[in-house]
């Protein structure tokens, strides 16, 4: 059974985006291309571009479009993204989805489609206020669901769990808001085209995993 490889998960903060990211790209073996993590390294490596993409990362608003898309045209022109990616954040607005149909295009191998992964939005608050994440690897965890097997270590790497500056509550309320308003219209641009599937995000990570793999298989 073949898989399509170049497939975009949409979904608010917190839908499990991340945590399917990182499973589904080592089982495609393509890079998870996330626009977040992206930030977040150029915000602790205090490039020029983390310094801008900060001031709207901390306020939980969206970092312009033109910033974001130079971003991912670079980390598209890398050699493993060749194969496919699974982009977890982008695209966030319908300018980026038209410019990354546009990239895609030029290259020869258009998007696969998006998945949308659905949860409730009490849901959502609980999963973004109890997320920590790894300041060594970047891999996430929760303090009930998905916890690590000693208190504030990573189980993959030993480094120490983080909670993101911009997962406190207001700014969460605020990115809830900001994904209405400027990516949930994305929704009705892949399923224009019949690039949209739609995935139950309740449920263990194993349970959504297979979910997303029965949605992308493609015989
Ligand atoms: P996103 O990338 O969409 O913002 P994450 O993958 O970071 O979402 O998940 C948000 C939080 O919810 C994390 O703490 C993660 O461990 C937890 N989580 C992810 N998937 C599930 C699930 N199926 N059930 C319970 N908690 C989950
Ligand atoms: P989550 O999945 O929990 O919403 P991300 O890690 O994807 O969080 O994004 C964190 C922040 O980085 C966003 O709130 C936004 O400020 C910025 N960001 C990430 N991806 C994009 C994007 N594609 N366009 C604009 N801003 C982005
Ligand atoms: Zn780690």
């Amino acid at each position: 059974m073949s898989m399509r490889t170049r497939v975009v998960l949409l979904g608010p903060p917190g839908a499990g985006k991340g945590t399917q990211a990182d499973r589904l790209a080592a089982r495609l073996g393509v890079p998870h291309v996330s626009t977040g993590e992206l930030f977040r390294h150029h915000v602790s490596t205090q490039t020029p571009l983390g310094r801008e993409a900060d001031t709207y990362m901390r306020r939980g608003d969206l970092v312009p479009d033109a910033v974001t898309l130079s971003m991912v045209a670079d980390r598209l022109a890398d050699a493993d993204a060749a194969r496919g990616a699974v982009f977890d954040g982008f695209p966030r607005t319908v300018a980026q989805a038209t410019a990354l149909d546009q990239q895609l295009a030029e290259r020869g191998h258009p998007l696969d489609g998006a998945v949308l992964l659905e949860v409730p939005e009490d849901v959502l608050v609980l999963r973004l206020t109890g997320r920590r994440f790894c300041a060594e690897c970047q891999a996430t965890y929760h303090l009930e669901w998905s916890p690590p097997a000693i208190a504030d270590r990573c189980d993959r790497c030993g480094g120490p769990l983080r909670r993101r500056a911009d997962d406190d509550e207001a700014t969460v309320t605020r990115r809830l808001a900001v994904y209405r308003a400027e990516t949930f219209p994305l929704v009705a641009f892949y399923e224009k085209s019949g690039r949209l599937w739609r995935v139950d995000g309740l449920g263990s990570v194993d349970q959504v995993a297979a979910r997303l793999e029965g949605v992308l298989a493609s015989d």
